[in-house]
């Protein structure tokens, strides 16, 4: 992993089989959330009485928040198979076909980032959802019939960063839709703990809250950070981690009190000195960073729109007063630009 990725929300390849052991398995294992958790709850509880398949559930919201984790924990809750893919290797309509054929009454199929599905394979997926339809198309040209399958009733959990890329007709299609936020810090403190345990790590509870206030809001950051402050412990501070010892690792790896890193303070840096704290357009921010538009709007702003430090208006970005204050620069008459918004 390159040293300024620590912070970023997205899973790394090296971190596939650590996630795997400190996933919670059970709701009552998984933290926060508690609105969406006591919903889904009742949804699980009246599916297994009723003995039917759970309705189909669209979970959204930014990456690391748990929405993986929650489609196996609804699955080990009603002991039911779970079958996992993502939208972008569902490449032709054959592929999902051969999925769906396979499924069994109850199952589960999660599908994520559902938003990048190809349209084909996202029509095909409507009258398997709404009717356990299938229609293929046999043979192609002159001769080409269609012959429809009837499929077992399974419960699709769609899972996406971008909402607002899932068009209506496949949004209406799920019966349940829920939105994953960010965790406040005492939430992300017990994550910390809890992987600190499954870990066994030693941690004092204020080195807990520290990690807990610079994740970014995202417990994959908390665990990633959680990770490597031990690496830094075990070599430095006798194996036990402390507040001194957390503060001297994120400075070290660059991350600031507020869990920036060095590109989300370039490009607040960027907003302020070259275009006068904005507004801006993103494609002139992207070019100006030499970013991707995509990577900027994923994974930077949420963030620091969440944490108040930009905002995003009808005109472009803005750089608020609170990012002035954070990166130590004065307010100037550039900002009266904010005051108009
Ligand atoms: P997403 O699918 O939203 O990108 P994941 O479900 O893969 O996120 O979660 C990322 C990691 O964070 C997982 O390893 C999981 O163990 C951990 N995690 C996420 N949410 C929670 C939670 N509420 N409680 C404990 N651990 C969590």
């Amino acid at each position: 992993m390159k040293k300024n990725d620590i912070l970023k929300p997205v899973r790394q390849p090296d971190e596939i089989s650590f996630e795997e052991d400190i996933r919670p398995k059970t709701l009552s294992e998984f933290i926060g959330q508690s609105r969406l958790k006591d919903k889904l709850s009742i949804f699980i509880e009246a599916a297994r009485r009723r003995g039917e398949p759970l309705d189909h559930i669209l979970l959204y919201g930014p990456p690391g928040l748990g929405k993986t984790t929650l489609a196996h924990i609804i699955a080990n809750e009603l002991g039911a198979r779970i079958v996992t893919t993502t939208g972008p290797t569902l490449e032709r309509a054959g592929d999902l076909a051969g999925i769906l054929t396979n499924l069994k009454e109850k199952e589960l199929l999660f599908i994520d980032e559902i938003h990048r599905l190809s349209r084909v394979v996202e029509e095909y997926l409507y009258p398997a959802m709404e009717d356990f339809k299938l229609d293929i198309i046999i043979e192609r040209g002159a001769g080409a019939r269609s012959l429809r399958l009837n499929l077992s009733r399974f419960t699709l959990i769609g899972s996406t960063t971008r909402a607002g890329l899932v068009g209506s007709p496949l949004r209406s299609r799920f019966g349940i839709i829920e939105h994953l936020d960010y965790y406040p810090h005492d939430e992300l403190y017990e994550i910390v703990i809890r992987s600190s345990r499954i870990m066994r790590v030693e941690i004092e509870t204020d080195a807990a809250m520290e990690i807990a206030r610079r994740a970014r809001g995202t417990p994959r950051v908390a665990n990633r950070l959680l990770r490597r402050i031990r690496d830094f412990a075990d070599i430095r501070y006798g194996g036990r981690i402390d507040v001194r010892c957390v503060r001297e690792a994120l400075q070290m790896f660059e991350v600031d009190e507020l869990g920036l890193d060095l590109m989300d303070k370039r490009l607040l840096q960027t907003i302020i000195e070259k275009f006068h704290g904005g507004p801006v357009g993103l494609n002139t921010l992207a070019v100006s960073l030499s970013e991707d538009e995509g990577t900027i709007e994923e994974l930077y702003e949420p963030f620091l729109i969440q944490m108040g430090l930009i905002q995003r208006t009808s005109r472009g970005r803005i750089a608020t007063p609170l990012a002035y204050k954070h990166l130590g620069y004065k307010i100037t008459k550039s900002q009266s630009l904010f005051d108009e918004t």
